[in-house]
């Protein structure tokens, strides 16, 4: 089996995230080339065929002129599945080189399945299995939800070159709002999940996380309902987060929530549900009512 991984380039560096495009493949057990429209001074650490166009030439972003590139690295590679990440980038550029082919798609996949590959469905509560129709396929992949993989060694070189102009006009990035607590620099952060139950319990939360002297954060339901702001998120809608130490409370373990802060050192995991898939990836999960444990604990730290 043959992937061409379309790799990203922004603002003047290749994202990390490419990386997670050879995990995918690493477990599909697959062979890999690398579409890339980046530069020559920034080559990512792969020591395979790398179609590389000219960003100073195509640009950062520029669907139908990337296309047509992608479409020329296919042709060159008839891979059997051409792999996006689900990012701003891939989830736009994934479907017009899917429709161009004529070939099924597959998003935001998350694992894969012996013959199928699985997305999440029913709000990231359940997860479907789909396997592409087609011979050939596009497939998009969650970020976080693959392990990055540095193949190692320097690429061989296919350089590729547009035949038209571009018929956007990319005006640049605009910078996100100053966020009110810059998590990713946190060494401690305690967050809170739906378990909490109501807005009055944040302050439960938020005392452990002064007593560990550590910064709060929150999942997406305590978001959503305006029981934090927005910059205590943590996931894929949120920030991504990699401190010393993460003591999840009562939060469940969604995808979407573990992509956030699966690197975290170690993960306390705080929830009354023994099976809770938070339990996957924490170190120590306590399995016990987070409205009693969670005050006890910041009791006996105060000490
Ligand atoms: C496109 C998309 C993007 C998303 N982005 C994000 C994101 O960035 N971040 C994010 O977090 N989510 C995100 N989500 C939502 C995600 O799929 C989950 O719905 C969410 O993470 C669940 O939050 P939760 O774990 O707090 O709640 P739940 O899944 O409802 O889990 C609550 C947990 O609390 C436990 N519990 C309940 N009461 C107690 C108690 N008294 N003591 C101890 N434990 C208790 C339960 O056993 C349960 O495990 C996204 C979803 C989509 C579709």
């Amino acid at each position: 089996m043959k992937t061409l991984l379309i790799g990203e380039y922004r603002q003047g560096k290749l994202l990390d995230t490419t990386y997670e495009l050879f995990g995918f493949a690493g477990q599909l057990g697959a062979e890999t080339a690398l579409f890339l429209v980046g530069t020559d001074s920034q080559l990512p650490a792969y020591g395979g065929t790398l179609y590389l166009a000219d960003v100073a030439v195509c640009g950062e972003y520029s669907p139908e002129l990337h296309k047509q590139l992608v479409l020329e690295a296919i042709k060159k590679e008839n891979p059997d599945q051409i792999v996006f990440l689900h990012s701003s980038y891939g989830w736009d550029l994934a479907p017009r080189v899917a429709a161009s082919l004529k070939v099924a798609q597959v998003s935001e996949v998350v694992a894969i399945q012996e013959g199928g590959y699985e997305v999440g469905c029913c709000n990231a509560k359940m997860r479907r299995t789909l396997k592409p129709a087609t011979a050939q396929s596009v497939i998009t992949i969650q970020a976080g939800a693959f392990e990055g993989v540095q193949p190692g060694g320097a690429p061989q070189i296919v350089k590729l070159a547009p035949a038209g102009a571009s018929n956007v006009e990319f005006l640049g990035y605009e910078p996100a709002e100053e966020k009110g607590v810059d998590l990713a620099k946190a060494e401690i952060i305690v967050s809170a999940g739906r378990g909490i139950g109501k807005k009055d319990n944040v302050g439960i939360i938020a005392a452990l996380a002064k007593a560990f002297g550590g910064e709060l954060g929150a999942s997406r339901p305590v978001v959503d309902a305006e029981w934090v702001s927005h910059d205590h998120q943590v996931g894929t809608t949120g920030q991504t987060v990699s401190p010393k130490l993460y003591v999840a409370c009562g939060i469940s373990g969604a995808i979407q929530h573990l992509a956030g802060m699966k690197k975290s050192e170690f993960i306390l995991a705080i929830n009354k549900d023994k099976d809770a898939p938070i339990g996957e990836v924490a170190d120590v999960l306590v399995v016990a009512d987070l409205l009693q444990f969670v005050p006890a604990l910041t009791a006996r730290l105060s000490q």
